[in-house]
């Protein structure tokens, strides 16, 4: 798939009932091969580019398929870069099947998902970053999600990412040459400007990393299970929240059996929340089920919704579900704070840690809820609604978080004097890092797995 050599053709829209199909063709073959099939005053080869053709396609010989317009553009002002002809038929299933078809006959292959959009990379048109961006625009499940699709689709992260290169390469260049011109093999003098550059890198990273959680619920949504012991408002609240009657509330414990679902929006994210069976030790096969699902959603969960009886003190399956959530993001709720307040906040935040909001919320009164929703909207990443994040995928999070340990680790070098060899070594590792996400520097399994989220003709 990494080969340009061929030409591909694909339908790009979807199947249907529709105004119109489109079909696409791509590659140094691209002309040669749609002039086999469409028929039109003349040739697309005699044609200029960035014209629009009438005609019909034809085949065999002389039989109609449909009639259809020509879209020629050549390299390389094209999206692949390539030479490529869009013929636009009438839609419905049959026709751009059709000329499809007639295309792979007259000697173009069939493109494998994202393959177009794999060849603007290829060319350099986009980097990596973009070509993401183009399955993220057609995913997009939130007007936010879209947006932010669009940003990176302009480039804008990879503008900053390949200053951040650049510094990073300036300062090697610089290492480098002192280490060619050091006289012993010890440690070299790397200078202060080189210092100064290598920490405004890595401050500029923790900007990027700081967005990450966010970016990412803004890209694929946040998921927040209620966990909590048995009849603690788990339910009462989850509807509250919605604004609705969706969960079956009962004052017998252990009544929500499965897991409820609904999504909500808040701070332009779309939120998930899971009304979950209570977590407890159970001996009914249906409700451990229900149990069971719970652990599961606890562990998927973006952030933890942990609902506790303010009204009693803690018991000690709330102490066990405290131990579970460790190491994990929480909002805690302290429910039914209209029959008064037991529960020894001060405990509770030793449990949760101090970055975890415990708010007090009445359910059935509909207290708190906002306070509630705006502590997990914090807890989401979302400090404003214009939250800017420009790093949207794991991936990037991921390598970048490795870009900056390899940063640390030079400055590290740096200071302690150690060789400068080192020091430009682990410079080059977070250049590495970072041409990961850029996909200067990425192998071919991690391009498999980028394209093929793709649909086949994008
Ligand atoms: P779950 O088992 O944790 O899902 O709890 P439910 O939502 O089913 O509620 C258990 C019982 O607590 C029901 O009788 C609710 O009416 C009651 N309850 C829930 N929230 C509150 C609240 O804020 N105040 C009071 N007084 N009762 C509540």
């Amino acid at each position: 798939m990494l080969s340009t050599d061929d030409t591909i053709a694909a339908i790009a829209t979807a199947e249907g009932a529709a105004g119109l199909a489109v079909v696409r063709i791509s590659g140094a073959g691209a002309i040669a091969v749609a002039d086999k099939v469409f028929r039109g005053r003349g040739t697309l080869a005699a044609a200029a580019s960035h014209t629009l053709h009438h005609g019909w396609a034809v085949w065999p010989q002389a039989r109609r398929l449909d009639e259809v317009v020509a879209a020629l553009f050549r390299a390389p002002r094209s999206y692949t870069r390539e030479d490529v002809v869009e013929l636009s038929c009438h839609g419905g299933d049959r026709s751009a099947r059709k000329i499809l078809s007639a295309l792979l006959a007259a000697g173009a292959r069939l493109a494998a998902p994202g393959e177009f959009t794999l060849r603007a990379f290829l060319h350099g048109r986009i980097d990596l970053t973009q070509a993401e961006a183009v399955a993220d625009l057609i995913h997009a499940a939130t007007e936010r999600a879209h947006d932010l699709a669009l940003t990176q689709l302009a480039g804008e992260l990879r503008q900053r990412l390949d200053q951040l290169e650049e510094k990073i390469a300036d300062a090697v260049a610089e290492v480098e040459a002192r280490v060619d011109f050091a006289e012993d093999v010890g440690g070299i003098e790397v200078p202060p400007h080189v210092v100064q550059a290598i920490s405004e890198v890595d401050l500029e990273l923790n900007a990027l990393l700081a967005s990450a959680t966010y970016g990412r619920a803004l890209r694929e949504g946040a998921r927040v299970p209620l966990v909590g012991r048995p009849n603690v408002g788990k339910s009462s609240l989850f509807n509250a929240l919605l604004g609705e009657d969706r969960a079956i509330v009962t004052p017998a414990p252990g009544t929500t059996r499965d897991r409820v679902s609904e999504a909500i929006e808040l701070a332009g994210l779309r939120v998930t929340l899971s009304d979950t069976a209570g977590l407890r030790d159970t001996v009914d096969p249906i409700e451990a089920i229900g149990v069971n699902l719970a652990e599961k959603a606890l562990d998927s969960g973006t952030v933890v919704m942990w609902v506790v009886d303010g009204s009693e003190t803690l018991e000690a399956a709330d102490r066990r579900i405290a131990e579970r959530l460790r190491g994990r993001k929480v909002v805690a709720a302290l429910n039914k704070a209209d029959r008064g307040s037991r529960v020894a906040v001060a405990e509770m935040a030793a449990m949760v840690g101090g970055e975890s909001p415990i708010v007090t919320v009445s359910a059935v009164r509909g207290e708190g809820l906002d306070a509630l929703r705006s502590a997990l909207a914090e807890r989401l990443g979302a400090r404003s609604a214009e939250a800017d994040a420009p790093v949207t995928h794991p991936r990037h999070a991921e390598a970048l978080d490795r870009a900056q340990a390899a940063l640390r680790r030079a400055a590290k070098a740096a200071a302690d004097n150690e060789p400068g060899e080192i020091v430009a070594l682990e410079l080059h590792e977070a250049l590495a890092a970072i041409g990961e996400v850029t996909g200067k520097a990425a192998g071919e399994d991690l391009l498999d797995r980028i394209f093929s989220r793709f649909c086949v003709g994008k």
